[in-house]
C-alpha cells in the first residue's frame, strides 16, 4: 500500500486572495482530514508504546496565515501537534513549485522561488516580533508576475495535464503527513520538556527527521513525494518548524540532500530498519529533480 493518493483530493486553490479567511478555512479543513487519515494509515505501524502517545494527542490546525507546526503539551499536560493553516499553504506553494519545475520545463524557478519563500518567512517573523508591517509572499505565480526570474511566464494552473495533478496531490498529502510525524517524534522521542520549551536543539530536529523517515518507511508511504516539506524542512538550516525561520541561504535540492543524508547517518547509528532504502530515495528525488 503506497501511503499517498488515497488520502484527500488536493486540487491546488491556486486563489489570489490568499490571506481570506475562507481560503485559510479550507488550508485547515483539508489538512485535518489528511491527517486524521494520515494518523490511522500509519498507527499500525507504530511500537504499543508509541500507539499509546498517538492516542493522547490533540491535533489542531489554527486558522492562521503564520507557517508554523508545533509539537507540546498544554498547561494540562495533554499531548498537542499544531500545524497552522499557514503551514499548509506554504507546503502547497512549494508543491506547485515542484510541479512547474518537473512537468512544464520551468528549470530554476524552484530553487528560485523557495529561496524566495523561505526567505520572505524569515524576514516576516522579525518584522512581526518588532511590530513592523509585513511584506506580502506570493505564491509562484504571483511571484512569477512581480519577480519573475526563471518562474517568468508560469501559467495560471496546471488543469491541462492530468499528470500534473496527480503528483501535486501526492505531494501535499506526503508534504503534511511528514510534517505530522515529524512533530509526533518530537513526542514519541521523549523531546518535549526537555529543551526549552518550543525551541528544540538542532540534534533533536535530525532525530526526529529520522524517526519520521524510518515511520514512513513502515508504512511504505512515499517519501520521494514528502519533498516539498523536506525542502522547508532544509531551508530551516538546522533550526526547526517550531522556531522562528533564519534561514538566508540559497534553498533547493541540494540542501534537502544534505538534510536526507545527515538523518541517514542517525537511522544508521539507531539501527533503524529499511535505513538502505533511503539511498532509493535519495537517488529518486536526484532524477526527478535534478538541480541546477
Ligand atoms: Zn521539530
Amino acid at each position: 500500500m503506497l501511503l499517498s493518493l488515497i488520502l484527500v483530493a488536493f486540487s491546488p486553490s491556486l486563489a489570489t486572495a490568499q490571506e481570506s479567511r475562507e481560503s485559510l478555512l479550507w488550508y485547515r479543513d483539508t489538512a485535518l482530514k489528511v491527517l486524521e487519515n494520515g494518523g490511522k494509515l500509519i498507527r499500525p505501524v507504530l511500537s504499543v508504546e508509541e500507539r499509546r502517545i498517538q492516542s493522547q494527542l490533540d491535533i489542531s490546525v489554527p486558522v492562521s496565515g503564520e507557517s508554523g507546526a508545533y509539537a507540546r503539551r498544554s498547561k494540562d499536560g495533554r499531548r498537542q501537534i499544531v500545524i497552522s493553516a499557514g503551514m499548509t499553504r506554504t507546503l502547497e506553494w512549494l508543491a506547485i513549485a515542484f510541479v512547474f519545475e518537473r512537468h512544464f520545463g520551468f528549470h530554476g524557478c524552484l530553487d528560485e522561488y523557495a529561496s524566495y519563500l523561505v526567505r520572505r518567512i524569515a524576514e516576516n517573523s522579525a518584522r512581526f516580533k518588532n511590530n513592523e508591517p509585513l511584506k506580502p509572499v506570493y505564491p509562484p505565480q504571483g511571484y512569477a508576475r512581480t519577480i519573475g526570474g526563471s518562474c517568468q511566464g508560469l501559467p495560471r494552473n496546471f488543469e491541462s495535464s492530468r499528470e500534473a495533478g496527480a503528483d501535486f496531490a501526492s505531494m501535499m498529502d506526503a508534504s503534511l503527513l511528514f510534517i505530522y510525524l515529524h512533530e509526533l517524534a518530537h513526542h514519541t522521542l521523549n523531546h518535549i520538556g526537555n529543551t526549552d520549551s518550543l525551541r528544540t536543539s538542532r540534534a533533536q530536529e535530525a532525530e526526529a527527521d529520522a524517526w519520521a523517515i524510518s515511520i514512513a518507511f513502515k508504512a511504505d508511504f512515499d517519501l520521494v513525494a514528502a519533498a516539498p516539506a523536506f525542502t522547508l524542512i532544509a531551508g530551516l538550516g538546522g533550526s526547526s518548524l517550531e522556531d522562528e525561520v533564519k534561514q538566508t541561504h540559497p534553498l533547493g535540492i541540494r540542501r534537502v540532500l544534505s538534510m536526507l543524508t545527515e538523518a541517514h547517518e542517525i537511522m544508521l547509528q539507531k539501527r533503524y530498519p529499511d535505513t538502505n532504502k533511503l539511498d532509493r530515495v535519495l537517488a529518486d528525488i536526484r532524477r526527478k529533480f535534478p538541480s541546477r
